[in-house]
């Protein structure tokens, strides 16, 4: 494989010299030509892409956002190019003429140049309806009894509120911008589903799921196994969790509605009543933070310390609150933006951006430009998770924080019954994600106020709310600016377990996953460098996870972390 990366690179040298020779090319030199053009350019403009915004993101400034917007839409005007799109589709009918590495570079391409295809009035038109909507989100005010309060604000009312005819009311406030969304989301569809009808999708679901190189039967089929694999789990780890919640607000466990849960969606659990993982981070500054990071990665094999120097790690005036990793140019500039501070957020963030991080440093530089990248988003979130969930591993605390090793001991089973809690509601919630906007978009006409609570009690066993018709689901946000996207973060949790699987193998390490100690694994860096990080995008996601784990992604080794 190795071998025939370096040929293509050669390949694609030689026919730039030989352009214009007037020499009768073959399919792989129209390929040849085409690619190298093509990867030159999109290196060219992704080079600005990113240093206009890792600008914008520290200084906060007009001018910066301003250069990242026209570099961003330099990107968009390449890839709507239809000549050009014609041009790949005609060399891709003579696909079994190319090598397979030209073939996979133009299928990769092909799908960047056809979401781009759309007219622009109907790009334009949703972009507007969809900006509508997000400014409608920022705007609204939820009101209890006549007097407004941001979201922040219910939230925090509703951690704090103990009986349960309030916390109704702090709900059904959260929800209330639903109401003011719902006609213009479900305008919002039908503008996104003529979009994917015009370029012969079914709907806007489907052509999604198939721009993200998904095939929706076998989605669908992961998502069923899931349903049945967490089914049980689910449902006891829900009834011990009503119970005790139950108890503190005084009332019967099957008296327990959805404004019990603190999260307005029950997409997390509440703070456990029995830890606090803050504390163990409480006694750290924030450099510490980071030099744990450092260390723990160079434990691994993976160093990240050069990352960390090009990196901005701590807050400061004007700079994004949030946090990323950034490729600057696939050849291996990677860094991070976070605000570090010591607690477990944090180190669990710090974790997880230096996953990313770690994962375009170590990329492999003769795969062709366009396949330089994860392999699929899932994948890197999968990488990414899988680290930031150190931080909420016993094992991994006692080894690398200066926490008392017993007090963490004691802790040890509240700690992981937590964990425990939040991958299962996690993955109930994400059910209701891909199957609410699945049907959503298949017919945006039918009665989804009735559709999203037949949803919720089906996957997350809520008790819906009695003669309640409001449109509850359209108080998510995602449905407007993150549309079709949130499988992929269940996806990336199951390719973390299974990759957790992976190493505790190769470590010969007897137990669950999560009694494995990473420390001194030199070993584990290798199987990220050369199993994960290296294929690039070389492969279509499901050849890669079987090739880089053993077998096609799957939800067991997910389930059996829940036993
Ligand atoms: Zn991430």
């Amino acid at each position: 494989m190795k071998f025939f990366v370096v040929c293509v690179a050669l390949l694609a040298l030689v026919t730039i010299v030989t352009v214009g020779c007037g020499e009768k090319s073959s399919w792989q030199e129209k390929a040849d030509i085409f690619l190298a053009k093509y990867q030159q350019e999109v290196a060219g403009i992704e080079l600005k892409l990113a240093d206009s915004y890792w600008k914008a993101a520290n200084s906060g400034k007009e001018e910066d956002f301003n250069a990242y917007a026209a570099s961003d839409l330099e990107m968009k005007t390449l890839h709507s190019d239809s000549a050009r799109y014609a041009e790949i589709k005609d060399i891709l009918t003579h696909g079994e003429e190319l090598s397979p590495m030209s073939l996979r570079a133009l299928v990769v391409a092909e799908l960047a140049f056809k979401e781009n295809q759309l007219p622009a009035d109907i790009l334009g038109k949703m972009a507007k309806a969809a900006a509508g909507i997000e400014q409608k989100f920022n705007n609204y005010r939820g009101k209890i009894d006549g007097k407004a309060y941001s979201d922040n604000e219910l939230s925090e009312m509703l951690k704090s509120e103990n009986n349960s005819g309030k916390r109704q009311k702090i709900w059904e406030a959260l929800k209330q911008v639903g109401r003011e969304v719902a006609p213009k989301l479900i305008e919002l569809a039908g503008i996104r589903n003529e979009a994917a009808k015009k370029l012969g999708y079914k709907n806007y679901w489907d052509m999604q799921i198939r721009l993200q190189e998904h095939d929706p039967g076998e989605i669908l089929s992961i998502f069923g196994k899931l349903e049945k694999v967490t089914d049980e789990p689910y449902k006891n780890m829900k009834t011990g969790l009503d119970g005790e919640l139950a108890e503190r607000f005084g009332i019967k466990a099957e008296e327990m509605m959805p404004w019990h849960y603190d999260n307005p969606f029950f997409q997390e659990p509440p703070p456990s009543a029995r830890v606090d993982i803050d504390e163990f981070y409480q006694g750290l500054t924030k450099e510490d933070v980071v030099e744990l990071g450092k260390t723990f990665f160079a434990d691994i094999g993976l160093p990240a310390g050069d990352l960390l120097e090009r990196s901005d790690l701590y807050e400061r005036e004007g700079k994004q609150q949030h946090a990323f990793s950034i490729d600057m140019n696939r050849k291996g500039d990677a860094r991070i933006l976070v605000n570090i501070k010591p607690n477990v957020s944090w180190m669990d963030t710090l974790l997880h951006e230096l996953g990313h991080a770690v994962y375009s440093k170590f990329n492999n530089p003769e795969v062709p430009y366009n396949l330089r990248d994860s392999a699929h988003a899932f994948t890197t979130e999968g990488v990414a998770q899988l680290f930031g969930a150190l931080s909420k591993n016993p094992v991994w605390i006692s080894t690398y924080t200066n926490a008392d090793k017993n007090r963490v001991k004691e802790l040890a089973e509240a700690i992981l019954e937590q964990r425990r809690r939040e991958q299962l509601i996690f993955a109930r919630w994400s059910m209701v994600m891909l199957y609410f906007e699945k049907a959503f978009y298949e017919d945006p006409s039918r009665d989804l106020n009735a559709l999203w609570w037949e949803i919720v009690s089906r996957y997350q066993m809520l008790t819906p709310p009695k003669d309640r018709n409001a449109a509850d689901w359209a108080a998510k946000i995602h449905f407007t600016i993150a549309p079709v996207y949130y499988h992929n973060y269940m996806l990336g949790e199951l390719f973390s377990a299974q990759m957790r699987a992976s190493l505790v193998k190769l470590a010969n390490h007897q137990g669950p996953a999560h009694t494995l100690n990473f420390k001194e694994h030199k070993e584990f860096g290798d199987f990220f460098k050369q199993k994960i990080f290296a294929p690039g995008m070389t492969k279509a996601w499901p050849e890669f996870v079987k090739d880089a784990t053993g077998e096609p992604l799957t939800p067991d080794y997910f389930a059996n972390e829940l036993k």
